[in-house]
C-alpha cells in the first residue's frame, strides 16, 4: 500500500479533485486511478503497487505512490514534480524513486535543485534515468520495465510483470509425489516465465502497436488514444506526435488484451461524447473489453 505520514490522516476525500477516474482490473486484484486530459494533466497511480505513472499537476492521489514513473517531460505530465516532493516531505513520507527517460534526467533534476534551492531546503528523492529495455524492481516480485515510445521529446511507456514460476513442459505430466521426489534430488523442475500485468504506451505515435510487443501481451493495455473521430484527423494527430482512434482502429484485430483502455483524450471532447465516440466506432468485441480512463 502506500505510504502514509503521520501529518496526513490516511483517508482525505475532500483533497483528491473531482473527476477522477477509478477502474478496478479485476484478474489483477487491484485499481487503476487517474486523471488524463490532453494538454492539460495526465497521471495515473495502481495505490496497491504504490506506482504512479506521469504526476500531472500532483493532486493528493499521486503524492501517496513512492514509485513515480514520468513517461516525458511535457508539462501535463511531469509539470507537477516539484509539488510531489514537496508534498511527499510535507506529509513526511519516504523519499520517493522517480524514473524518467535517461536524456531527460539532467534538466529534471536542475528543476528540482532550483525549487529547493528557493525553499532552503533540499528535496529528498532518488532519479534514475531509464532506457527502453531497462527494468527495476517495484517490490512485490513486481518489475517496471521500460519500453520505447516515439515522440517529439525523449518519451518511455512502462509495462509492469511478474515472473512466476511455471513447471517444465518436461514434467508436465508427472505425478505429485514423483515431482517431489526430482525437486529433493536438485532437479530443477520449474523455470520463470513472465507475466505482463499492464503496459501504458505513454504519449507516442501508433508505430509502438508494430513494435512494442508488451503492449500486446499485456492484459491491461492503456492507450494513448488523443484524438476519436473526424474532429480531428490522423496528420493532426501527427502534428503532437500522437495516436487517432482511426491508428487502434487499422489494427483492431491484432490488439487482445483482456482490458483496453483509451487515455489522453482530447479536451475538444466532453467525457460523453468520447464515450460516444468509441461505442460508435469500435468493433464489438473491442469495445466489451474498452473502459476509457474517464471520470
Ligand atoms: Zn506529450
Amino acid at each position: 500500500m502506500c505510504a502514509s505520514g503521520p501529518h496526513l490522516p490516511a483517508h482525505r476525500p475532500e483533497l483528491t479533485p473531482p473527476g477522477v477516474a477509478q477502474i478496478y482490473l479485476e484478474r489483477l486484484g487491484v485499481r487503476l486511478e487517474g486523471q488524463s486530459v490532453a494538454g492539460v494533466e495526465t497521471w495515473l497511480r495502481v495505490p496497491e503497487w504504490s506506482l504512479g505513472i506521469d504526476v500531472g499537476r500532483s493532486p493528493e492521489p499521486i503524492v501517496r505512490c513512492k514509485h513515480l514513473a514520468l513517461t516525458h517531460a511535457h508539462m501535463d505530465h511531469a509539470g507537477g514534480l516539484a509539488q510531489y516532493l514537496a508534498l511527499r516531505q510535507l506529509y513526511t513520507f519516504e523519499p520517493p524513486t522517480v524514473y524518467a527517460p535517461a536524456e531527460s534526467c539532467a534538466d529534471l533534476a536542475a528543476i528540482v535543485d532550483c525549487w529547493g534551492k528557493l525553499h532552503r531546503r533540499a528535496f529528498g528523492w532518488t532519479l534514475v534515468g531509464l532506457r527502453p529495455g531497462d527494468e527495476v524492481a517495484l517490490g512485490g516480485g513486481r518489475w517496471l520495465r521500460a519500453l520505447p515510445a516515439d515522440h517529439v521529446v525523449p518519451a518511455l511507456g512502462y509495462a509492469v510483470l511478474e515472473r512466476p514460476h511455471r513447471r517444465k513442459p518436461e514434467f508436465a505430466a508427472a505425478a505429485p509425489g514423483e515431482l517431489r521426489r526430482l525437486a529433493e534430488s536438485g532437479v530443477i523442475i520449474a523455470e520463470p516465465t513472465e507475466r505482463v500485468l499492464l503496459a501504458i504506451s505513454g504519449d507516442t505515435l501508433p508505430t509502438v502497436l508494430d513494435r512494442v510487443a508488451e503492449l500486446h501481451t499485456a492484459e491491461v493495455m492503456v492507450m494513448e488514444t488523443t484524438f476519436l473521430d473526424g474532429r480531428r484527423t490522423v496528420a493532426d494527430a501527427r502534428v503532437g506526435g500522437h495516436t487517432h482512434l482511426d491508428d487502434i482502429l487499422a489494427r483492431a484485430d491484432t490488439l487482445r488484451p483482456h482490458v483496453f483502455i483509451p487515455y489522453h483524450i482530447s479536451q475538444i471532447y466532453t467525457p460523453a461524447a468520447a464515450r460516444a465516440a468509441l461505442a460508435e466506432r469500435l468493433p464489438p468485441e473491442l469495445l466489451t473489453r474498452c473502459r476509457p480512463l474517464l471520470p
